[in-house]
């Protein structure tokens, strides 16, 4: 995986699962990791870690739903290394429960997250790409940005409209910049911990039961980044072997 040694990626919600194990995965491969979400001493402990084996990592505190966060771990990654390769728009909630529920709360979280943390990762990383000529945008979407689940409308409507998202950003600059689209199926991490509603999380539970490992995904991402600059994997969708 040659091209991913020197690279600079940025990865959003790179304190738990996917993200974590992305950063820890393309370290080893020698890309420099600049890693952010809200808890610090998560990210610390995993750049320790990263520093340990020998990788190269930069980390920031992140909160997605705010650009002007956004914007400064894009700007301390193009400080640091002059460039950036790749921002990896990782960063995820998951409150599922019934419509009726009203959770309306939760709703607009996974909105603000979700969907606004990807648009913030946009705005602040593509100008950076437009002027360098070459980037790549990843977005984690979800099986569920193919089909809709009892208790995750709205979560599926998010990762609905990451999938809508990528598809027009990759249309408008994908001659030079390379949008991918990673959609995960069931996976080992912390997501379901943030589930309020207790039918929504016996549901979940029985579901989870066939998790893969965050590392399959992470895997995804490295193939996703290790082609050819004239490639552009534009969607990879990754599911446990055991789903219908
Ligand atoms: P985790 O809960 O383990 O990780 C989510 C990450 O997002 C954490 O690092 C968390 O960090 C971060 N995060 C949450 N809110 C914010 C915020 N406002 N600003 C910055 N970071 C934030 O779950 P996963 O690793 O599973 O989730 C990663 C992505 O994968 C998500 O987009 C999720 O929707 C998607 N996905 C996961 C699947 C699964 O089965 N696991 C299946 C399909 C898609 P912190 O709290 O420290 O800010």
């Amino acid at each position: 995986m040659s091209n991913v040694k020197g690279k600079v990626v940025v990865i959003t919600g790179a304190s738990s699962g996917i993200g974590e194990s992305t950063a820890r995965l393309l370290a080893q491969h020698g890309a420099h990791v600049v890693i952010g979400a809200r808890r610090m001493e998560r990210l610390e402990a995993l750049a320790s870690s990263i520093r340990l084996e020998g990788g190269s990592v930069e980390y920031h505190s992140l909160d997605v739903t705010r650009l002007e966060e956004m914007q400064t771990i894009v700007d301390l990654a193009q400080t640091r290394y002059g460039h950036i390769d790749v921002i990896l728009n990782n960063a995820g909630v998951m409150p599922l429960s019934p419509l009726e529920s009203l959770k309306v709360d939760e709703w607009n979280r996974m909105i603000d997250v979700n969907i606004r943390g990807v648009l913030h990762g946009i705005a602040a990383g593509l100008p950076v790409m437009k002027k360098q000529g070459f980037g790549q945008f990843i977005n984690i979407a979800s099986i569920g940005a193919y089909a809709v689940s009892p208790t995750a409308a709205v979560y599926c409507a998010t990762k609905y409209a990451v999938r809508a998202i990528s598809e027009g950003l990759r249309q408008e600059v994908g001659g030079d910049i390379r949008v991918t689209l990673v959609s995960p199926g069931v996976t080992e991490s912390e997501l379901a911990d943030t589930i309020s509603d207790e039918e929504a999380r016996d549901l979940m539970k029985e579901y989870r039961r066939i998790s893969i490992p965050a590392s399959a995904i992470a895997q995804s991402i490295l193939y996703a980044i290790s082609q050819p600059a004239e490639v552009d994997v534009n969607e990879i969708v990754v599911r446990p072997t055991a789903s219908m």
